[in-house]
């Protein structure tokens, strides 16, 4: 017997799951979301939220409660450094505010705001927007056959398993997944290199700060290596500690196994610079730092997303955000593929873009581990550090959702503040006033497919149209300097349309094609381009 028949069920609650039922609803899909816990986050975790993320949230009409959210929990725009204790010497600052050099390339900012504080947004929202979430609740078993995914359900407070029933199911469960594990999906990379801690902490830190705003406070000092964050009042905070070395330089990665109460105050006030400090222990949470992802996304009807296909040790903040792209590149797919809108082709392409993604993310996390944390563990072989911007924005898609570009254009990745506007990559943000209104590039998509045409491509807008009508999907089309202006005349050449070229834009904001000039048959070379964008065979085939 069936309780429950949704079009998808997501497993793991926390941020991806719930990040992932946000952008189903957003595109009226309804989910079912099973949780293991009784609630959201009780752990900060995640606070670095980056502009890509910030992007999405926007796009479903979040991005001022998400920024009310952080602005509770830390003074924004802090600096990211490295320090042999907070009040001892400074090493190095990565960052002097997380926003350096990125306003322009985007109409966000990066955000810092916990997990305790990001997901009860994200579970409001997703409660408005049709999902179910049903905390409490252990997903026992999943099954799938040609039809659909079967997952049992045991309430952790006792009473009946309950039978759900879905077209498609999103494993969102985590580095331990369970569902990842059910189907032997292997996992590559460096594995664990650290059995590390968190240590939660009162202690009153404001003299030791001075009037610095550091949102994470990298320590590398003789004895410890870590890193702190702070909350807003300076009377709490935590400390990740991923190594310890001893009086005679002997690095240990075993820290989890020493997690008494005298030894955290100990490890505390040593990454303070303060050994009197008064220090009240709260909770210690035991972790692996780790950095591997799977060697497949998908299984059938059944899609792994979050930490459960990459994790990445918390260095450069990417985990959590990597993961809400995840759900954002799956959401629209399974929402067009579920109402015929898309061929289920489609789905085939949500492994093809984020694995290697997600590989890329991990390894970017992990060179920052070993350059900022533990050079023992070896520089050779180590992925060349690639700038944040490009690796929270500037990667790029390759699948048949994508009408490849250029012959031997090769890049995976690009930087966002020289934005090219090729196929796969994210479509750039540009200032515009649309309807007398000034907004982003980026506030034309995230619903439907759009054409952006130069201001000669009169022609494209028709086609985009007429190729529209006949796929019978939405497309919205627009051309500048008619619907669409700008200020600095930066369109024609950021997006490389000219004036009598176009892209269309997806509903996640990635450009799948683009013309330069204008074309004999715009209808046809549209209708092909989107019936690719949807996994659609061309008309007559
Ligand atoms: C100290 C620290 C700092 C970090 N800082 C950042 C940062 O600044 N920025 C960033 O982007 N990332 C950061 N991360 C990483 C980030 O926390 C993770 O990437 C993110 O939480 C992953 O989310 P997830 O939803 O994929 O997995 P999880 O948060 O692990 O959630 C998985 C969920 O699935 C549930 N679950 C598992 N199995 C089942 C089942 N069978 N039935 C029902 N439910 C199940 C679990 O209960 C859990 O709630 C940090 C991590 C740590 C440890």
């Amino acid at each position: 017997m069936v309780d429950d028949d949704v079009p998808v069920v997501i497993v793991g609650g926390s941020l991806v799951g719930l990040s992932t039922a946000v952008f189903l609803g957003h595109h009226g899909v309804p989910s079912l979301v099973l949780e293991r816990h009784r609630g959201t986050a009780i752990h900060p975790r995640a606070a670095l939220v980056n502009q890509r993320t910030v992007e999405a949230y926007r796009a479903v009409g979040l991005q001022e409660e998400v920024e009310e959210a952080a602005a509770r929990e830390f003074v924004q725009n802090g600096a990211i450094v490295s320090v042999e204790s907070l009040g001892g010497k400074e090493l190095d600052w990565y960052f002097r505010f997380i926003n350096e050099g990125v306003e322009e390339i985007s109409p966000v900012p990066r955000l810092f705001v916990t997990q305790i504080g990001l997901e009860p947004v994200l579970r409001g929202a997703a409660e408005r927007l049709g999902a179910r979430i049903r905390y409490a609740s252990e997903t026992v078993s999943v099954e799938q056959d040609a039809e659909g995914v079967t997952a049992v359900v045991r309430p952790r407070d006792g009473g009946p398993e309950r039978t759900v029933r879905a077209r498609y199911l999103v494993a969102a469960d985590g580095a331990h997944s369970p569902i990842r594990e059910r189907f032997g999906i292997r996992r590559l990379g460096h594995g664990s290199f650290s059995d590390s801690i968190t240590i939660y902490f009162k202690a009153d830190v404001r003299r030791l700060m001075g009037d610095r705003n550091l949102s994470v406070v990298y320590v590398f000092g003789p004895h410890l290596q870590g890193f702190f964050r702070f909350s807003i009042d300076l009377q709490a905070g935590f400390l990740v500690v991923n190594s310890t070395t001893d009086a005679g330089g002997a690095r240990s990665v075993r820290v989890g196994e020493d997690m008494s109460g005298p030894t955290c105050i100990q490890h505390v006030r040593e990454a303070l610079g303060d050994p009197d400090i008064p220090v009240e222990i709260e909770n210690v949470q035991r972790w692996s730092a780790s950095a591997a992802y799977a060697e497949r996304l998908q299984e059938g009807r059944v899609f792994l997303a979050g930490d459960a296909v990459h994790e990445m040790p918390p260095t450069g903040g990417f985990g959590g955000n990597c993961g809400v792209q995840d759900g954002y590149d799956l959401a629209w797919k399974l929402a067009h593929v579920l109402d015929g809108r898309a061929g289920a082709e489609l789905l085939d392409t949500y492994d093809a873009e984020r694995r290697p993604v997600g590989a890329f993310t991990t390894e970017q996390a992990y060179t920052r581990y070993v350059l900022r944390l533990d050079p023992t563990l070896g520089k050779e072989n180590l992925m060349p550090i690639v700038d944040e911007a490009a690796v929270e924005i500037g990667y790029r898609y390759r699948s048949a959702a994508v009408v490849a570009g250029t012959a031997g254009d090769d890049a995976m990745w690009e930087d966002p503040r020289e934005p090219s506007g090729r196929p796969g990559f994210r479509a750039p943000h540009l200032p515009v006033t649309v309807g007398g209104i000034e907004q982003s590039t980026l506030d034309l998509f995230g619903r439907e497919f759009v054409v952006l045409a130069g201001s000669d491509g009169e022609r494209w807008c028709a086609a985009a149209r007429a190729a529209g009508t006949s796929l019978g999907v939405p497309v919205e089309a627009h051309r500048l300097g008619v619907d669409v202006t700008e200020a600095d005349g930066a369109f024609e050449t950021l997006y490389g349309t000219g004036p009598e070229g176009a892209v269309l834009v997806r509903p996640d904001g990635f450009i799948a094609w683009r013309a330069s000039t204008p074309h004999s048959n715009p209808e046809g070379e549209l209708a092909d381009a989107l019936g690719a964008a949807l996994a659609r065979p061309p008309a007559g085939s």
